[in-house]
């Protein structure tokens, strides 16, 4: 089963398209770099496979289901900035949060999921920092906070918004590294960015989108040189 079908898929608000006719098949393990500028649609069709943006016309499947059925299942990582950074909570119960997205709320959690958090946050290289309150952080410590949090849930898709905005070199390349462990453990991976360097180094698949305008294919058939 594909991680991610899209066929003829439209995505936009307000019966407004942002993007049309989006054709994308998505393999377990397997890592779609999503490229373009600023308001080409990225986080537009991140949120659509979450079931938090519209899909306006084809058929959409997530995990083996529409994105409403299988919402909260995909592990997303919002851009650092949409998680105030004054919420007064430890970096260990942000990504707590994320397990119980995954186990549901109405349970204490067990050693397993305290288990699960401590995992996530060692991946990460912070661990630690779980006892430190999340807004002391640095902005990549931050952003590897919230890789750990949808890391806790075990997600067979993962998608991230421009996961190195405002991210140091270092915490970058420990994201990355952590990525391609997760995609060799199977986990498929939907990342955007308007980094073409990050897209040659991370992508089996590329897809580019410009304006109404993409084309999805290997970084052979779609990144040219410069
Ligand atoms: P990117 O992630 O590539 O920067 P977005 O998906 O955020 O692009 O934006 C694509 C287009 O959708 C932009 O024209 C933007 O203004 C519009 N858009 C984004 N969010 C909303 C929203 N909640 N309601 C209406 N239009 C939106
Ligand atoms: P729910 O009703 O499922 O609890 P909410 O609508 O209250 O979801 O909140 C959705 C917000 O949660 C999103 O804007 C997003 O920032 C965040 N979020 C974190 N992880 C996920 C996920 N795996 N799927 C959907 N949204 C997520």
């Amino acid at each position: 089963m594909p991680a991610l079908r899209y066929a003829g898929v439209s995505v936009g608000y307000d019966r407004t398209p942002v993007l049309t006719h989006v054709d994308l098949e998505l393999d377990p393990g397997q890592r779609l770099i999503l490229v373009g500028p600023n308001g080409a649609g990225k986080s537009t069709l991140i949120k659509s496979v979450l079931g938090l943006a519209p899909v306006l016309a084809g058929e959409a499947t997530v995990l083996g289901e529409s994105p409403a059925a299988a919402r909260g299942r995909a592990g997303y990582v919002p851009q650092i900035d949409t998680l105030d950074a004054d919420f007064p909570v430890s970096v260990r119960q942000v990504v707590m949060m994320g397990r119980y997205r995954s186990i549901g709320w109405w349970r204490p959690a067990r050693a397993a999921d305290r288990r699960a958090v401590a995992d996530a946050l060692e991946l990460v290289g912070l661990a630690d920092r779980a006892g430190h309150r999340f807004g002391t952080l640095s902005g990549g410590q931050r952003q590897r906070v919230l890789l750990a949090r949808a890391i806790a849930a075990e997600p067979r898709l993962l998608l991230l918004d421009e996961p190195f905005n405002g991210v140091d070199a270092v915490s970058q390349e420990a994201i990355i590294a952590v990525l391609r462990e997760l995609a060799a453990g199977g986990t498929a991976l939907v990342l955007s960015t308007h980094d073409l360097t990050v897209a040659r180094e991370l992508a089996d698949l590329v897809c580019l989108i410009n304006g109404r305008q993409w084309a999805v294919g290997t970084p052979g058939e779609t990144l040219t040189a410069g």
